[in-house]
């Protein structure tokens, strides 16, 4: 897969990806991560890249042409390949697993990271995705921009040393996930659950698979209404709803 990733400050990135599985990813040739500064677009001897909006207001504007020659410049290295373009901005859609799984999809993802008060509106026509990381407002697109990159370049595959943990994750089955535990076996007074440690893969599956139904029951009950609950599962929601009908 190819990244590349428009900012004002390509130095954020640096240090970011240059850790842990994303280097690793990087370094095993499975993504290559480019950041282009579109300032060297900018406006004239001071490379200008923003302006004051039309009709007045507060704030200044990204303008158009720079981030449209940094696009054409993509688009020339890049001619065949179709791109996900893909806007870091607060008023898009929620970022989410789903979404990582689709741009995990694709062989090149291009993102747009803004500042100041936002876009000159004819941006948008360039892009395929307008995705805000949740409901605040950070001072640019570039932290937004990172943690979807991480969340979608571990999905790739070869990524995790274990294809399984993405599988089980939180949101990747459609229920949190459950507790986990390492040794020792009794710590402070608090004990591993027995289950675990008895051996049998069967009840541990099941114990797992309900403490996911329990967590995601507790946190976030709007998530089940999206989980295909088999009537065993909805029994035992239902004990958790009316623990006296056990
Ligand atoms: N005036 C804009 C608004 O109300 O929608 C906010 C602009 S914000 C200060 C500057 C830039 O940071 C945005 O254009 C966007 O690229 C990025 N940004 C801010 N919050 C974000 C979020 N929640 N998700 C993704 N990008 C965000």
């Amino acid at each position: 897969m190819k990244i590349d990733i428009l900012t004002l400050f390509p130095e954020m990135f640096t240090s970011p990806f240059n850790a842990s599985i994303i280097k690793r990813a990087m370094d095993e040739n499975i993504v290559e991560i480019s950041t282009l500064d579109f300032r060297q677009y900018g406006i004239g001897k001071h490379k200008i890249v923003d302006d004051t909006p039309y009709g007045g207001g507060a704030g200044m504007l990204l303008k158009p042409e720079p981030i449209f020659e940094a696009m054409d410049e993509i688009n020339a290295a890049d001619p065949t390949a179709e791109k996900r373009i893909i806007l870091m901005d607060p008023a898009g859609k929620p970022f989410n697993h789903e979404l990582a799984e689709d741009f995990s999809k694709s062989d090149h993802l291009v993102f747009i990271c803004g500042h100041y008060e936002g876009y000159d509106e004819r941006i948008r026509t360039l892009v395929t995705d307008e995705v805000s990381l949740g409901d605040y407002v950070l001072t640019g697109g570039e932290l937004a921009a990172m943690v979807m990159i991480d969340a979608t370049v571990r999905l790739l595959p070869g990524v995790l040393g274990n294809v399984d943990s993405a599988k089980e994750d939180s949101h990747a089955s459609g229920l949190l996930e459950y507790p986990h535990y390492t040794r020792p076996a009794m710590y402070r007074g608090m004990e591993v659950p027995e289950v675990l440690r008895n051996g049998n893969h069967q009840l541990i599956e099941k114990w797992r698979h309900q403490e996911s139904l329990k967590r995601t029951y507790d946190r976030r009950k709007d998530m089940l209404k999206n989980y295909p609950l088999t009537e065993e599962d909805k029994q035992f929601i239902q004990q958790l709803i009316n623990p006296i009908q056990k």
